[in-house]
């Protein structure tokens, strides 16, 4: 009799799903491959890449230690793809059944279902249990509703799995949401009580991924000198920990703010151990819970945090298997821009994009805002093709996964879903960046400055934006003001914010528009 082959792909790092649950030490053949096209494909950053591929071995020892079959492919292999290893694993071992957990990539879905079909196998499916939303539950609450909102599927989550509820049944502190206490910025002196950060010093098995990535793929993007990511599952417990004792008390009221040289601030840092899934997300919802009913944190955070995770992750989830043989064509914009140079190398005087692009190479990170409204707005304001965008955030944040990623960039961030995600695109001018952060007071521009040499691009791609879309943008309830205060401008004062939107164009099409391949 041949063996079962349980594939286990590099962000299904959880021994708690289901391919575990009747795993045979006899039967069963565990596989797991690092191959090139995943981390060349769409370049994926020197963090991703090493994060990934240091969790996979750390999680492959485990099987081993546990003595169950293992067939681990490594990069220096050289497999440009899951198919090609699999044609191999199939030449090697007598198989007589494959399954896998289903994938968070509709593109890998395919691509695995071809390879088995073409050895005259069928692929079994088994339910990802890593979400809070039962299989299927989210298509069903979709039912009849025409505009669905985050709102209403993380109150339906909430109550049904009575989390910051009353006896009664009641939103805790009698409010669902405390987004307006959780806008603050930080006053001149910057963030104070700011938190070491704990080092998880890179093992042995760390440092010989990063030497293969320093050998095999050195062209790939960012650096490595700092690579800080927890890779086993103590590691993601630690740094829970570590944030609901040091950083859940302020994050609620800094969780929008951003401050020069400070790249976490007092952000939780575990979506990649979540997307990873080394942590399941109920139980960081349970240990941020305790914290409040314990008195460690204020309901404003806990509330904030919960709802990231239980409203926004969930919510995207749902939204991307939803639509998801669609994603890739949106273009509700119309965006034809390739994406600026500087993505790739920070270099650009723009001191917001320089702060937030550097420490996306430096720790393939940035929190929501810089990525919402700072390198996402810039992209959306100058009209860049979404699916170049998509790409680049893609491959260089070290959370980066197709089900998250996907709807987040494509629809909450660059509107291409036509409203979808986001009732509105988000779009503001140098002003909300000059608001939330001390970015601007090291910067040659000036926020507020629509023309001129000095104007802050934002700021006048900000306008720009305004005249190009203004016919739809006039129904929007949320925007039609904004239409109407471009309306109010001058004729001339219109004319010089279109010419210095234009050199700026020409500007940055002439210097820095080479997209990276
Ligand atoms: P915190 O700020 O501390 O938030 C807590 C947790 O909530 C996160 O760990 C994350 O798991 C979850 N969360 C928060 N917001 C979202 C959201 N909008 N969607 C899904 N989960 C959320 N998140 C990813 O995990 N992977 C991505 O590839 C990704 N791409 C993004 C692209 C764009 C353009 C934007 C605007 C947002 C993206 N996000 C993505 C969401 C969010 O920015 C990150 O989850 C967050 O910054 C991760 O840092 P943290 O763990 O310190 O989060
Ligand atoms: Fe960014 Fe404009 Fe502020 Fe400069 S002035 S940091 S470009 S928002």
């Amino acid at each position: 009799m041949g063996l079962r082959l349980n594939i286990i792909l590099g962000d299904q790092l959880n021994r708690d799903s289901l391919i575990w649950q009747d795993a045979d030490k006899q039967q069963d053949l565990f596989w797991m491959a690092e191959v090139m096209d995943e981390s060349t494909k769409t370049p994926s950053s020197k963090q991703r890449t090493v994060l990934f591929l240091s969790a996979m071995r750390h999680f492959a020892k485990t099987i081993e230690q546990d003595d169950y079959k293992l067939t681990y492919t490594c990069l220096s292999t050289g497999f440009k793809s899951f198919q090609a290893v699999l044609a191999e694993t199939f030449k090697t071992y007598e198989i007589d059944e494959v399954r896998c957990v289903l994938p968070g990539d509709d593109r890998i879905v395919s691509d695995l279902e071809m390879c088995c079909k073409k050895h005259e196998l069928a692929i079994e499916w088994l339910a990802d249990e890593h979400f809070i939303a039962r299989r299927g539950e989210f298509k069903q609450w979709m039912q009849g509703r025409r505009q669905p909102r985050m709102e209403h599927w993380y109150r339906h989550l909430r109550k049904q799995h009575h989390i910051l509820m009353t006896q009664d049944n009641k939103p805790t502190g009698g409010q669902w949401n405390f987004d307006k206490d959780n806008r603050k910025a930080f006053n001149k002196d910057g963030p104070q009580k700011k938190p070491d950060e704990l080092a998880f010093g890179p093992d042995a098995i760390t440092r010989q991924v990063i030497r293969d990535i320093e050998q095999t793929l050195p062209e790939l993007p960012g650096n490595l000198d700092t690579f800080n990511w927890p890779v086993t599952r103590a590691q993601a417990l630690s740094q829970l920990k570590d944030f609901i004792t040091n950083r859940l008390p302020l994050f609620g009221n800094y969780q929008d703010a951003m401050w020069t040289d400070e790249p976490f601030l007092y952000h939780a840092r575990l979506s990649s151990s979540l997307n990873l899934k080394l942590l399941h997300p109920l139980e960081v919802i349970e240990a941020a819970e305790q914290a409040y009913d314990h008195g460690n944190a204020p309901l404003n955070a806990v509330e904030g945090f919960i709802r990231q995770i239980l409203g926004w992750r969930e919510y995207v989830r749902g939204l991307y298997w939803f639509y998801r043989h669609h994603w890739l064509d949106y273009n509700a914009l119309d965006a034809n821009m390739a994406l600026p140079d500087f993505y790739w190398d920070a270099d650009t005087e723009m001191q917001c994009l320089h702060q937030s692009i550097s420490q996306v190479l430096d720790y393939g990170y940035g929190h929501h805002i810089q990525r919402l409204m700072v390198t996402g707005l810039f992209a959306l304001l100058w009209g860049v093709k979404p699916e170049a965008i998509h790409r680049w955030y893609l491959g260089m944040y070290v959370d980066a996964v197709a089900w998250v990623e996907i709807p987040n960039t494509l629809g909450m961030s660059q509107y291409a879903d036509g409203g979808i995600v986001g009732s509105k695109p988000y779009i503001a001018s140098g002003a909300y960046i000059q608001r939330m952060s001390n970015y601007c007071e090291h910067c040659q521009f000036k926020p507020k400055q629509a023309k001129g040499t000095q104007a802050c691009p934002f700021t006048t791609l900000y306008w720009s934006f305004i005249d190009r879309h203004q016919e739809w943008l006039e129904n929007n309830p949320r925007l039609g003001m904004q239409v109407k205060n471009w309306h109010n401008k001058s004729t001339d004062e219109q004319t010089q914010i279109r010419q210095r939107a234009r050199w700026l164009h020409r500007h940055l099409a002439e210097s820095e528009n080479k997209e990276q391949a």
